[in-house]
This record gives C-alpha cells, structure tokens and sequence, in this order.
C-alpha cells in the first residue's frame, strides 16, 4: 500500500512537473550581424566559421531567430559580396533579419536626426536580401539597448520607427556574451584550453542564472512567467556554446517560438516609458513604467575573474 502511494505520488510529481514546464516559451534574437571579430585572424574566414556553426545549431533546434545587422560591417570592399553572402545563409536558413543601425552608435552620444539617419542607412542590402520573404514584420534593436536618455529623443525616435514600420525589439534574458567572448577568444587563440573551458562552462552557467532570475520575476510583474525573449551575439563564444544552451533551455522546459509570436503576449503590449542612459532589460523596463517595486538585486552580473580579464583588454 506505501509502495503504491509512493508510486502515485511519483507519477503526479513528474506530471506537475511537465506540465509546468511544457508552458515556456523563448524566442532567440542574435545581435551585431555578421560577425563580431575578437580574435586574430581573417575576418571572412571566422566569420564563415561562426555562422555556420550557429545556423546548423538553430535548425537542430528547430529556431526561426531574427538576426540584427550592421551593415557598414559589408563596406570592406575586398570582403563585401562574401560578406553579403553570410546574410544570405541567414536568410535561406529561414531567419529574418533587422536593423541594428548602420554603425553601432551610442544614441546618448548622437542627436534624433542622426541617429534617424543611422535608422535608415541600416537595412538597405537587409531589405533587399529579405525580399523574397515579403510582407514580414520589419523589427528594429537599439545598438546596447539605449532606446534615448531623455524623453523627447526617445519619443522621437519611437514614432520615426512606428512611421516607417518597426517595432522595436525588447529583450528579458541577457547573457553578457560580449564580455565572456574576449577572454575566451583570447584564451583560444593561446591555445589555452583549460581557461577557454572554464570561460564556457561560467558563461553557460551564467546564462542559466540569469534565465532562472527573469523566470523568477517575471511573475512579479505580471502574475505569471512570461514569454522570454533572449539577447545574444554573432561572436565565437556564442558559436561554441549554442547548441549547449539551447539544449540547457530545453531542459528547463522551453519550446522555441518566433519573435512575432513573443511580441503578441500581452505582457509585451506594456509601453517602454523608461528614460534611462543604460540598456537595462524590459522587465525592469516595464517594472518601472508600472510603477512597481521590484526588488532586480538578485539579477546576476558577471563573476569578478571574467570581468577582470574583460578589462584588461
Ligand atoms: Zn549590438
């Protein structure tokens, strides 16, 4: 009989368990398009190397990313058209891609009209590349996040994008990838394997932290965990460590949904009012736009050792 109770309660744990985790969801966003060279090396050639193995990873895992281009990254004249052609595998391996500016400015550093100018300079080959796949939502990311340090600038450039188009994209789980990139592209090209190991295996365990930290707020917000939507690089830690993550999601109990069946939430309905010099995520955006009191200590920062080895380069 204790066996049998054991049993029951066994089979309804695991159920309870399935069935909580079979509610997530996650869409994947990729920035800095097409390539973010750290490394010594031949751009083109690492390039290739990084796209490649992220698009085969992408499809594994059965993932429509939307990829965020900068394209005065294609104005190399020698490297231009190979270049192009790594959008293009984006493109035919069913990704969309956005516009991420055309340099990577700071928004704080520039006026409305320039950064209006960097707007419209940013997806002309895109646009071109992803006509056969006309009409789809065009979307639009803020280079690191800074949607405008004053409410005019940022207002300005909400309604230019909404005339033109865009939505602006959010995103609620960042990973620092950037930083975690130098050390460890520093350390392979050493050849130090133990260190590249132990930078991958914190930066897995770090994006884990911070998925676990937006799962947990996110009801704070909200009432309920919401869909998230990931912010990560084209660079060479990302192109080692993705298939790991996505299979770590996996297991958390994420199915991977398009950026358009994200935006559709209600949650991401709530208008971003927050003026801020930083590029905090949007739950916090939201947080404050609610008016809401949430307490984001808990939201983990890099370890000390990583950011010491960011720093010195
Ligand atoms: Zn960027």
């Amino acid at each position: 009989m204790k066996r049998m109770l054991l049993i029951v309660f066994l089979f309804g744990l695991v159920t309870s368990v399935q069935g909580q985790s079979a509610r997530r969801t996650m869409a994947v966003t990729i920035d800095d398009l097409p390539y973010v060279k750290f490394s010594d090396g031949v751009y083109l050639e690492r390039a290739r190397a990084a796209t490649s193995k992220i698009l085969s990873t992408l499809k594994k895992h059965q993932v429509v990313a939307v990829g965020f281009v900068n394209e005065h990254m294609l104005v190399e004249s020698r490297e231009r058209e190979g270049r192009i052609a790594l959008l293009r595998q984006w493109v035919d391996g069913g990704m969309v891609l956005g516009n991420h500016t055309y340099s990577h400015p700071d928004f704080n550093r520039l006026t409305v009209e320039q950064f209006q100018d960097e707007i419209a300079k940013g997806d002309v080959v895109t646009r071109q590349l992803m006509r056969s796949r006309q009409p789809y939502q065009l979307y639009f990311r803020h280079p690191m996040t800074h949607t405008g340090d004053t409410q005019e600038k940022k207002e300005a450039i909400e309604k230019f994008l909404a005339a033109r188009g865009y939505k602006v994209t959010p995103h609620t789980i960042e990973n620092s990838d950037f930083i975690f990139n130098v050390p460890y592209a520093e350390a392979r090209q050493k050849k130090d394997d133990a260190l590249a190991k132990r930078v991958r295996d914190e930066y897995l365990a770090f994006t884990i932290a911070a998925t676990e930290f937006a799962e947990k707020v996110s009801p704070k917000v909200f009432g309920r965990e919401i869909p998230q939507t990931l912010l990560i690089h084209v660079n060479d830690i990302t192109a080692d460590s993705l298939d790991e993550m996505l299979t770590r999601f996996e297991e958390r109990g994420y199915k991977f949904v398009t950026l358009d069946e994200v935006m559709a939430d209600p949650a991401y309905q709530t208008k971003d009012t927050l003026v801020t010099k930083f590029g905090p995520s949007w739950l916090f955006r939201w947080t404050k736009s609610k008016g809401m009191d949430v307490d984001f200590e808990g939201d983990p920062e890099p370890p000390k050792w990583v950011m010491e080895l960011y720093n010195e380069k």
